[in-house]
């Protein structure tokens, strides 16, 4: 577990059992050992044949524990709840979830049902996310906020509007000054009157890749000018009394209670002046930008970590505001937060499978079967030389001489293979011996080795390929073991960009165990892989490269039963007919063009008993199959 800092960005969820696999404690409780999950034995159930309809999943599969999803959302509203206690704060904190985050219908249906108790709402940032959250928030409080963000047109606000007709507490908030006309006019229109919230553009400023969020330059929000106009256009219209909330948002992944606490009092202040001139203020929305800590280092001066937790994130928010208030004599105001990262981060794991690596026989040169003395007296004279010095620092144990002669070696016979004067297999044989000596020097430390893996990473991490964002991957099975092997992992996609070969604790290759499975040429299983962390963001963002669609997905809860789980949810990733309709091809058509040219093709030569039914059976497999490998588990495979 050390080698891979589970400790650190897994606590309290995640560690290493007594069989050397990940397990999951999904109420974050370290007593409750027996009621641990195991992950690899989900993913064994999960792709299991006899199993969903006598298929079984295949691999990339995402698992969700929703208990986890709980814990976060609780675990958000007591840190809240104590730093209000604690500070004398005079009102509440209602929380809402930014669909944005991860869209999937069972997260938002989970969090507003865990969030009921707690007037827990729903933030969207665009027509479809609006009407899947007044829809889901159905079933919620009937004073959870749905805070209505993003850019809006005529239809967006009026569906806002209809919210409110509907019982649900929508709140407009404007973007950009020219909104505040469409909701006047379609308000007035409709006889719906809004409650409209502000987002401000803070001075406040953070310097991570996040902070392009916030600052005077920053893409989103109103300027002091903007919001005085706002509010001045609103008391001509007699309908200042709308304007109810303050929002703003410095930039997810907020590094430092400091950075936090200078946003929240700047907004505070803005906040303020609002009740002064006369604004129905209530609540103010500090936005998202509670981080994660990603390495476990608990480090602000790092982009994949914070300096923080969730008690001290809730306490700067509610001291900064109080202190605001206290000194303007203004009421308390509800604290709202858009925290989705923190959220839904940790609830969901992504497994993969290694299916080869580059092993060490192949890695291990070999002079190609080829006679050395042919070999060197191919060599022009410089090469020849090259050789016999490099052999020589080789028997005085110089071995960083040797290296420099192996590589001046390996430059010079390729200039000789580029003016054709020596052939393909003596280029080999230099490769070989030039992997050999760099082998023999880096005894100490392992060669690192491309690990293939059944996935896409513009799938399933793309912000790793977007934005250099780290998460945590580990194997999640035989972490009883030490590790052998270094490697990065080099996914499906035909893209020189589909390699994940930076990773946490600033490490350019991740320690790995030598594949065993049948396809890493051993007999034992395959070789999994758990992403960590990666609840928020991936899944909406994730793209269709190569048309490699999304992982099947899982639902498990904890439960008792020997193996304290319990599958409730399954359903198998797109398949090819799937992401070729994501593409506008039409897959029924397509099959049937194919199917009649089986039927017109000459199966000349081809033997097929059953008139080319075989090739039509197959063609149909292809369409309703996974665009990943079928390999190890599920889809007819089996862990
Ligand atoms: N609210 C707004 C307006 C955002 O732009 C974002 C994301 O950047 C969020 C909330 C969620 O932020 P986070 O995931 O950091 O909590």
């Amino acid at each position: 577990a050390s080698l891979y800092k589970i400790d650190g960005w897994g606590a309290p969820y995640f560690s290493v059992n007594g069989s050397g696999d990940i397990s999951i404690r999904p109420h974050g409780s370290a007593t409750l050992a027996h009621q641990e999950i195991d992950l690899m034995k989900v993913v064994k159930k999960a792709s299991d044949p006899k199993e969903f309809g006598g298929l079984g999943l295949q691999l990339p599969l995402i698992v969700r524990f929703p208990d986890v999803l709980r814990h976060r959302l609780e675990s958000l509203q007591a840190a809240f709840d104590l730093a209000i206690h604690s500070n004398g704060y005079v009102s509440h904190y209602q929380g809402v979830y930014p669909v944005k985050c991860n869209q999937d219908r069972y997260i938002v249906e989970d969090v507003v049902d865990f969030g009921s108790p707690f007037r827990f709402g729903l933030e969207a940032g665009s027509k479809p996310e609006l009407l899947l959250a007044m829809s889901c928030l159905s079933k919620g409080s009937p004073d959870a906020f749905l805070v209505c963000n993003g850019y809006k047109d005529a239809e967006y606000i009026s569906l806002a509007l209809i919210g409110r007709k509907l019982g649900f507490n929508t709140v407009i908030v404007l973007e950009q000054e020219e909104e505040l006309d469409l909701v006047i006019e379609i308000g007035r229109r409709t006889g719906i009157r809004p409650v409209i919230g502000l987002r401000a553009k803070l001075r406040t400023r953070h310097s991570g890749h996040f902070g392009s969020t916030s600052g005077e330059k920053g893409k989103f929000g109103l300027t002091a000018t903007q919001i005085l106009g706002v509010a001045r256009r609103l008391r001509a219209v007699d309908m200042l009394d709308c304007l109810q909330l303050l929002h703003f948002h410095i930039g997810s992944q907020i590094p430092s209670t400091h950075l936090l606490s200078n946003g929240v009092a700047e907004a505070a202040q803005i906040y303020c002046e609002l009740a002064r001139l006369g604004a129905g203020m209530r609540v103010i929305d500090v936005g998202g930008g509670l981080g994660i800590d990603y390495d476990g280092s608990h480090s602000e001066d790092s982009d994949v970590s914070v300096g923080y937790g969730l008690e001290e994130y809730a306490d700067a928010v509610v001291r900064s505001i109080r202190s605001v208030c206290d000194r303007k004599y203004v009421r308390h105001p509800v604290i709202c937060s858009e925290s989705g990262r923190a959220l839904v981060s940790h609830h969901s794991v992504l497994v993969f499978e290694a299916v080869s690596a580059t092993s060490p026989e192949s890695s291990t040169p070999r002079l190609g079967g080829h006679d050395l003395t042919c070999f060197v007296e191919g060599l022009a004279d410089e090469g020849r030389a090259d050789y016999l010095n490099l052999t020589a620092a080789a028997v005085r144990g110089e071995y960083e001489t040797c290296m420099l002669y192996a590589e001046q070696l390996k430059r010079r016979c390729m200039d000789q293979f580029k003016d054709g004067s020596i052939g393909l297999e003596h280029l080999a044989a230099v490769d070989a011996l030039y992997d050999m000596v760099s082998e023999a020097i880096n005894v100490a430390d392992p060669p690192v080795r491309t690990y293939h893996v059944n996935l896409s990473l513009f799938t399933s991490i793309p912000d790793f390929w977007a934005i250099g964002q780290l998460f945590p991957i580990v194997p999640i099975h035989r972490l009883e073991q030490r590790p052998k092997s270094r490697g990065v992992l080099s996914d499906l996609t035909c893209d020189s960009d589909g390699k994940v070969d930076r990773f946490i604790g600033g490490r350019t290759s991740l320690p790995l165990h030598e594949m065993e499975g049948k396809f890493g040429g051993g007999s034992g299983g395959g070789y999994y892989l758990g992403m960590f962390l990666g609840g928020a963001y991936q899944e909406a963002l994730g793209g269709l490269h190569n048309l490699f669609g999304g992982p099947s997905v899982v639902r498990v809860s904890q439960c008792d039963g020997p193996h304290c789980f319990a599958v409730t949810r399954a359903a198998p990733g797109p398949s090819c007919a799937d992401v070729l309709r994501a593409m506008q091809h039409e897959p029924e058509i397509m099959f049937e063009t194919l199917k009649r040219r089986v039927e017109e093709v000459v199966f000349v030569g081809v033997e097929d008993e059953e008139g080319g039914g075989g090739v039509v059976e197959n063609l149909a497999r292809a369409f309703h199959g996974m665009p990943y490998l079928s390999c190890g588990g599920g889809g007819g495979g089996g862990v």
